[in-house]
């Protein structure tokens, strides 16, 4: 049998369903499921030295510099091992070269990166139309499930509402942030001589899509892939 991928870069645009997939893909396989995010935050929480390193960065609402990211995600395989998924991370081609670097030094190259492809006028259909749930976190497309803003919550009852965020303006800034800082990742990728890039159509839905990762996560794709 071959060995499963272990070592997993999940990049796409802002819908494209990168966080639900890598849940998924990490309870079926048992891969970590990193997020970045959340390890800021969480060492902002415990006020460790990284922590209040970040702080001093996202406190003025900037991002935090390339190096300190990949700090913070070496200080993680470092505790936890070099086998994780991780889902918006590397957001700009800096951090993509400082996590090559760190994962040379530990003798683990990446093994798989995923693109989830979106026509930009899906993403704005997605975005646009999509009421959340603040309680239990699940969303809805207002124009697919027939939800209006303050419909109870299928899972939980709570009031599904449009999320600050989900904006023409908050998405015109978020699509233009990914276009110039994560694209150029891709092209990273593609030029990498492991040849490591799949694309994959996140415009299917997401039982399809989660089965085209799968095939990919467990090395089973055909040679003819490109
Ligand atoms: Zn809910």
């Amino acid at each position: 049998m071959d060995p499963l991928k272990q070592r997993i870069v999940l990049l796409g645009p802002p819908a494209s369903g990168k966080g639900t997939q890598a849940d998924r893909l990490s309870k079926t396989f048992g891969i970590p499921h990193v997020s970045t995010g959340a390890l800021l935050r969480s060492e902002c929480a415990r006020e460790t030295v990284l922590g209040r390193e970040a702080n001093e960065w996202t406190s003025k609402g900037l991002l935090v510099p390339d190096e300190l990211a990949v700090r913070i995600v070496a200080t993680w395989m470092q505790e936890h091992g070099a086998v994780f998924l991780f889902d918006g991370f590397p957001r700009t081609v800096g951090q993509a070269e400082h996590l090559d670097r760190a994962l040379d030094h530990l003798k683990a190259p990446l093994e798989l990166v995923v693109l989830l492809e979106l026509p930009e006028q899906e993403i704005r259909r997605r975005i646009l139309e999509r009421l959340s749930c603040l309680a239990c976190g699940a969303t809805f497309s207002s124009s697919i499930h027939g939800y209006v803003q303050g419909s109870a919550c299928p899972n939980c009852g709570a009031p599904l509402v449009r999320r600050n965020d989900d904006t023409e303006a908050a998405l015109a800034q978020r699509l233009e942030v990914y276009n110039q800082l994560t694209l150029p990742v891709v092209s990273y990728y593609e030029k990498t001589a492991l040849r490591i890039l799949r694309r994959v159509d996140a415009g299917q839905g997401s039982d399809a899509i989660f089965a085209k990762i799968a095939v990919l996560v467990e090395n089973k794709e055909g040679p003819a892939n490109s």
